[in-house]
């Protein structure tokens, strides 16, 4: 790539237009602050020469990137709970509601899911609800045994006789059904999946600007810029290390700061880089960036910052 000179504004230029959107803004802030009393206002008095105090060359580097926000939530948890829980927990569903959008979404990320409660059955006690065990009043007979004291004849002779009768304990079956602690007898526990909110993959352009210029525009120089790119002037770059290397002869000035600027920029550059949810999507402008410190004839300190070449060019003002 051959060297391409930019060429900046013109310092008249650039106070010709602010003048002008000056102007439209508030017409009576401009008389006020620039008029003269008993004299008839006029803009073509109002020159640079006079209120410019001084001057500085900068630079702005610009590039768009997309960001892609897919659920952020990861992961997968699984609960099991006895039936009668189940009912106090709190379920969510998504099926047939489509995806959610991340920015209106209220609540957390991972949320128990309605169409994965499962019935599981209870492995304690097999699904019976209950724990049979050997009846401890019968010791698992199921038949109590006595005997019976008899006295046999004249002589009453003393026996004992055996004398067994049904355990009222087991009704007779030997065994006793002890309630399953695990399942609370209802035979089943209840397992559900916490699961991710399926929010949509929502595609954002996010403009990049950076300027070695200390100015509060840079977020509405880069929000502007990304809408109307082909209304500036700037040199593109299809990487950063041509930028790099063409930077200084380009603008055809340098300083410390644009030199800082541009390095910060290219990290900032590899970062998106190699994030695997952005994409950067234009290319690398280098931009000249004029900023002029100024003062009204009331004294009021103000600046006009200038982006793009003398052929197409922005301004920004705090006046
Ligand atoms: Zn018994
Ligand atoms: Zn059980």
């Amino acid at each position: 790539m051959p060297d391409v000179k930019i060429k900046t504004p013109n310092l008249d230029d650039i106070f010709e237009k602010w003048k002008q959107s000056a102007m439209r803004k508030d017409k009576k802030k401009m008389e006020k602050q620039f008029g003269t009393k008993g004299a008839v206002f006029s803009l073509d008095v109002i020159s640079a020469a006079e209120y410019v105090k001084d001057t500085m060359k900068e630079a702005a580097i610009y590039f768009a990137v997309k960001k892609s926000l897919g659920p952020a939530a990861q992961g997968k948890e699984e609960k099991m709970l006895p039936a009668p829980r189940i009912s106090r927990e709190y379920f969510y569903s998504f099926k047939g509601a489509g995806q959610v959008n991340k920015d209106n979404w209220k609540g957390d990320e991972l949320v128990p899911m309605h169409d994965t409660i499962q019935g599981i059955t209870c492995k304690k006690c097999n699904g019976k609800g209950y724990l049979e065990d050997k009846c401890k009043t019968c010791g698992g007979s199921g038949k109590i045994e006595e005997t019976i004291t008899v006295f046999v004849g004249e002589d009453q002779k003393k026996e004992k006789k055996a004398f067994s009768y049904p355990c009222g304990t087991c009704y007779g079956t030997g065994t006793r059904r002890e309630h399953c602690k695990e399942c609370d007898g209802h035979k089943t526990l209840y397992k559900y999946q916490i699961l991710p909110v399926p929010f949509k993959t929502v595609v954002t352009g996010v403009p990049v600007l950076h300027s070695s210029a200390q100015t509060k525009y840079e977020k509405e120089m880069g929000d502007d810029l990304h809408k109307m790119i082909e209304e500036v002037e700037g040199i593109k770059f299809s990487d950063f290390k041509t930028l790099e290397s063409k930077a200084e002869p380009s603008l055809g000035y340098w300083n410390k700061n644009i030199k800082k600027t541009i390095s910060s920029a290219g990290s900032d550059y590899k970062s998106h880089e190699k994030d695997k949810d952005t994409q950067i999507t234009s290319q690398i402008y280098l931009f000249p960036m004029i900023q002029m410190f100024c003062e009204t004839k009331k004294g009021s300190k103000f600046e006009i910052y200038s982006i793009g070449s003398d052929n197409k060019f922005m301004i920004y003002s705090n006046f």
